[in-house]
């Protein structure tokens, strides 16, 4: 069990002073982090893992607890446990840790970069991802979403603070919050690792949230996805985030949206494209098709002579608008549906077809084999 000790995990020693477990933590945290190690179990379980042990070491009192009990400290029943989340684990999403570490921005840059900067105690915007059929993408939708998230604790009514606890100014940051540090070549400012952004220290530290003012639990939110969302679309739930530190304000919620692919429609923007097979005596004598719309289907005429590869466009009936303005078209293209089996009686009446055509060319063949003779001189 001595690769689990929380110093080994960090690799500092004993001893080490706030501004060492940190650095230390920083480093570890960017390496095994999950965005960096996709669908690695192993970086995951490490990554947890001294998440986990910079949450302990990086707290006054927890590291105290875990200097002379150990791992023990914190289980359910433990000597100071706080509540015991979840059966056992005690304390904060990793993610969490990480988050607040680089005050909820991403450090890899992704769309929610720097989100949060200047709100640093309130809570985490968080992206929830779900996936539409094209139907539901065109018509809109009503989706119950459930989740989990740090919601404002029960026991100090998010005061962070057990009855009776008193307040005082936190000495680290003389009570503004953050701290400005350098690495040599940036002034950074940083959220106070002592109070975590309060400004302020509780001497006696709710025990059911120890002292965040929030736990995580379970969330669910009704989302109204608008119609005319497409891959990418980012709807923002304001406040459906994780609650912020001692009742500080809620982050946002984002759903991105994934529209899955159909099985007639391909989509462009707004438009819808849909190939359609048709007879060769169809295209050539003029006819109805059957076309399929996004609700329902409709009849296409289509002329004599339609060659393989054009494209009707049927106005309005593709997706509507995100923003409201009408909706794109469907285009419909032809393709000439050459048949592979043919009954006797098919295949004679064709013959007598090619027969009957003798040495007269279509209007189209007639002028590729001008473009031909040309090109060969
Ligand atoms: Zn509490
Ligand atoms: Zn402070």
């Amino acid at each position: 069990m001595k690769e689990e000790d929380y110093y080994t995990l960090l690799g500092v020693a004993k001893g080490a002073s706030a501004e060492e477990i940190k650095k230390a933590y920083r480093k570890k945290a960017m390496e095994f982090h999950p965005d960096r190690n996709p669908g690695n179990k192993a970086a995951e379980e490490k990554f947890k893992k001294i998440s986990r042990a910079y949450e302990v070491l990086s707290d006054e009192q927890k590291r105290k607890l875990y200097d002379t009990h150990g791992e023990a400290a914190f289980e359910q029943g433990g000597p100071a446990g706080p509540g015991g989340q979840r059966g056992g684990f005690r304390g904060a999403d990793p993610m969490d840790i990480f988050n607040q570490m680089f005050g909820g921005g991403n450090p890899f840059g992704d769309m929610f970069g720097g989100g949060n900067q200047g709100q640093e105690t309130g809570g985490e915007d968080l992206r929830f991802d779900i996936k539409l059929t094209l139907e539901e993408a065109a018509t809109g939708v009503s989706k119950k979403i459930n989740y989990r998230k740090h919601v404002s604790c029960d026991k100090c009514s998010g005061s962070g603070a057990e009855a009776g606890s008193k307040k005082s100014r936190c000495s680290t940051c003389g009570g503004q919050g953050h701290v400005v540090r350098s690495n040599g070549l940036f002034a950074m400012r940083q959220v106070c690792p002592s109070c975590g952004g309060e400004g302020e220290k509780i001497d006696k530290p709710c025990r059911a949230c120890a002292g965040e003012g929030r736990v995580v639990g379970d969330a669910s939110v009704d989302i109204k996805i608008p119609p005319g969302v497409d891959t990418g679309t980012r709807l923002r739930s304001s406040a459906n985030g994780s609650a912020g530190r001692r009742g500080n304000p809620a982050g946002d919620l984002y759903i991105v949206i994934t529209v899955l692919d159909h099985e007639l429609f391909e989509r462009d923007g707004d438009d819808l494209a849909c190939a359609v097979p048709v007879k060769f005596s169809i295209a050539a004598l003029g006819g109805s098709i059957d076309v399929p719309k996004l609700k329902g289907k409709t009849i296409l005429k289509i002329p004599a002579g339609t060659q393989g590869g054009t494209t009707f466009r049927l106005k309005g009936e593709g997706m509507p608008n995100l923003r409201g303005s009408g909706a794109g078209d469907l285009l419909v293209r032809v393709d000439i549906d050459v048949p592979k089996k043919m009954t006797d009686a098919q295949r004679a009446a064709l013959k007598a077809y090619s027969d009957a055509c003798g040495d007269v060319e279509t209007p189209v063949s007639d002028s590729w084999k001008q473009k031909f003779k040309k090109f060969f001189g």
